[in-house]
């Protein structure tokens, strides 16, 4: 679908008369492909176009080697600058859940896959971890999705809050809180409910929600294909209540993963996880090197 990147870099210094260093005009001819590239790829605009400036300064005078071509260290500069730009601080998939029982709030936009992710994320951390979860579901508007959360839960094995109806997302929160304390869990997930768009209620909600049980991750989960937009979505939520990091949802979808790219260099918050397909298991630590390479195609 998309021609990679190696190949354009190739064909544009074929064009090049070969010399020691690469030349300020190498290097721009060279960029011009690598932000056609990042906009393939989903990568917003001022951030394509800032990442170039910086990538042109680190390349412009580096002496080409003899092993490779200019189009390869070309590429190989800019794929090394997309791991340091991807890359957040912290180790990667670890989650703050020391002091038991740990709130982890989830947050997002309706049908990002904030349920599926929520339970994904309970799965990892008592088989990878060995925590006892427990998990609630807040949200009220769509009984539907409470429902979803138990039956997820009864397939992987981890306890959901009963679902009482008529009660309020804050004082299930409450409710969810004192059953993990009371029941001797080491985590407790509370799956928020989402909106088409971001609303007032839903970030009053969620602030009343916070407040109460002062989250020792808040996690927002969007659509990795949603590129910009995921990246408003994550700067309101991150205005309004505070995230912590981001899971991105749907990159096993044939999407180029430029929105992480944007959503880091843009948010600054880092990207803890990436959902890979529906399954109960297809969630992976979120890895730098691996979406550099596939930003660059
Ligand atoms: P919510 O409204 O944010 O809670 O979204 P859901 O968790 O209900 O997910 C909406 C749909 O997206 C469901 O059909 C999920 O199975 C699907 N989904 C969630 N995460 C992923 C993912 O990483 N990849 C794919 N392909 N589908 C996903």
């Amino acid at each position: 679908m998309f021609e990679s990147l190696s190949d354009r870099l190739s064909g544009v210094f074929d064009r090049l008369t070969k010399q020691g260093a690469l030349s300020e005009d190498d290097v721009k001819t060279a960029l011009r492909e690598v932000r056609v590239a990042l906009l393939e790829a989903d990568v917003s605009l001022p951030v394509a176009r800032d990442f170039v400036k910086k990538v042109q300064e680190q390349a412009t005078g580096q002496s080409v080697t003899k092993s490779v071509t200019p189009g390869q260290q070309v590429v190989k500069i800019v794929h090394d600058a997309l791991v340091d730009v991807l890359t957040g601080e912290g180790e990667p998939g670890a989650l703050k859940v020391d002091s038991p029982p740990a709130p982890i709030l989830m947050v997002g936009l309706q049908g990002g896959g904030k349920t599926t992710t929520t339970a994904k994320l309970a799965k990892r951390l008592t088989e990878k971890e060995g925590k006892r979860v427990l998990m609630a579901s807040l949200d009220i508007y769509r009984p539907a999705a409470m429902d979803q959360l138990a039956v997820l839960g009864t397939q992987i094995g981890v306890d959901t809050l009963p679902i009482v109806p008529g009660q309020k997302p804050v004082d299930i929160a409450k409710r969810a809180k004192q059953q993990a304390t009371m029941g001797g869990y080491d985590v407790y997930m509370l799956d928020t409910a989402g909106r088409l768009h971001i609303d007032e209620v839903l970030m009053g909600e969620v602030e009343e929600v916070s407040a109460v049980v002062n989250p020792r991750e808040t996690l927002l989960v969007v659509d990795g294909l949603t590129g910009q937009v995921a990246v408003e979505v994550a700067q309101e939520f991150d205005d309004k209540v505070g995230i912590s990091g981001v899971v991105l949802t749907r990159m096993d979808g044939d999407g180029r993963g430029g929105a992480a790219l944007s959503m880091r260099a843009v948010t600054g918050k880092p990207i803890k996880f990436v959902g890979l397909g529906e399954k109960m298991d297809a969630l992976e630590t979120f890895e730098p090197d691996r979406i550099a390479g596939r930003i660059l195609g």
